[in-house]
């Protein structure tokens, strides 16, 4: 199985029940930022920079659980900032476990090691680690070096101690395919237990735009060959959602399905884009005039294929005619009971492959072209 049958029991029950309702706008995933602030300061991350004003700010377990309480969603991805750095996250984790959510802590992994002995292994629980690449890209995305070797430390400590370790990998404009199937070979040899990628999506507060993959065409283009990874590895995106980033298949954005609370409020229309904070997940749903969002609508939406607009409308809103709907839940279905299987024995000691040569296609090589970028953009640090 993709998922631990619990994780999967879950989902099929609260969709069930939200279907019986007849509910049209319900959340699958809530992003919960309890806080801004963070150890590093990525290239891509649009959340130190829009909320620098408010950057020490945190909300309290109580009212992340309040939130969470009053949303109904079934998973609490909490993301930020660097969760591990909040200080109640433990608790906050301990909290959402005991009302049966399904939880992942986000984080870039530099304190996971230290802070492991805090939590306790559930089929419940995951810790989802930030790499964009193999070592010397991961760390030039991160601006700093150290932090593939530190967070591959905490991947390692995590699988010895019992954890479910996922992987969040984003594809940006310069990124080379065949390096993330060699991170995800090499990252299977340490026991993770799953994938998720997505195509960068671009925060307008990031200033080096030219790191986002622009055009839907270009996305496609980068995943064109995501088959290959499909089969190879544990993808966490459902097959729908891949078909859509290879342009198989359009999609519509489904953005108040995976809502983020943080300590301003719940931010609208989603996770990328702020047009305002509301007080209440209801609020969100009930002011937000969803028919003005989406490509061909807002210009803003016009490129964006991200997950977190589009990779649950795979489980909400299946649509087409019914033979569709019937085959497309058959495929989620067997998506969910089969996966490549995972390595026989982890081996903490392989090495970390080497990057591979540019092509053709990218003369000056992925890391080449980026370094160049960062140092004319001024914003590469030694
Ligand atoms: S398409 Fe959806 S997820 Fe993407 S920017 Fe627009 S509202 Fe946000």
């Amino acid at each position: 199985m993709r998922f631990p049958l619990i994780v999967n029991t879950s989902l099929s029950w609260y969709l069930m029940k939200r279907a019986l309702k007849g509910d049209k706008y319900f959340p699958m995933v809530m992003m919960l930022e309890p806080l801004h602030a963070c150890n590093l300061t990525c290239t891509g991350c649009g959340r130190i920079r829009e909320y620098k004003d408010t950057i020490n700010q945190y909300v309290s377990v109580e009212d992340c659980l309040k939130a969470v309480d009053t949303s109904g969603t079934p998973i609490v991805s909490i993301c930020g900032g660097e969760p591990l750095i909040y200080p109640h996250i433990a608790e906050l984790v301990d909290e959402l476990l005991k009302r049966k959510k399904i939880v992942y802590v986000a984080t870039n992994a530099m304190f996971l090691e230290k802070k492991l002995k805090e939590f306790k292994p559930s089929s419940r629980f995951f810790f989802a680690i930030h790499l964009d690449g193999l070592e010397e890209t991961h760390d030039m995305l991160v601006e700093r070096k150290g932090v593939f070797k530190t967070a591959v430390n905490g991947i390692k400590a995590a699988k010895k101690a019992g954890f479910q370790v996922t992987i969040n990998t984003t594809i940006f404009k310069e990124t080379d395919m065949r390096e993330v199937e060699l991170l995800m070979d090499y990252l299977d040899t340490l026991g993770v237990d799953g994938y998720m990628i997505t195509p960068a999506g671009a925060y307008s507060s990031v200033s080096n735009q030219e790191i986002f993959l622009i055009t839907k065409d270009e996305i496609r283009e980068k995943f064109k060959e995501v088959d290959k990874l499909m089969k190879k590895h544990r993808l966490h995106n459902t097959p729908i959602f891949l078909e859509f980033l290879q342009g198989k298949r359009e999609l519509s954005c489904a953005a108040w399905g995976v809502p983020t609370y943080n300590p301003k409020g719940w931010k609208g229309p989603c996770y990328l884009m702020t047009d305002g904070h509301y007080k209440s997940y209801q609020d969100l749903v009930t002011k937000t005039d969803w028919s003005k969002y989406g490509p061909g609508k807002d210009p803003r939406c016009e490129n964006c294929m991200v997950h977190v607009g589009y990779d649950p409308v795979a489980f909400l809103a299946l649509k087409g005619n019914f033979l569709t709907r019937m085959m497309d839940g058959f495929r989620m279905f067997m998506w969910q009971m089969f996966a490549p299987s995972r390595e026989s024995k982890i081996r903490e000691n392989a090495p970390v492959p080497v990057p591979p040569k540019p092509t053709q296609l990218s003369p000056a090589g992925p890391i080449v072209q980026l370094e160049n970028f960062f140092v004319t953009a001024g914003t590469h640090k030694n």
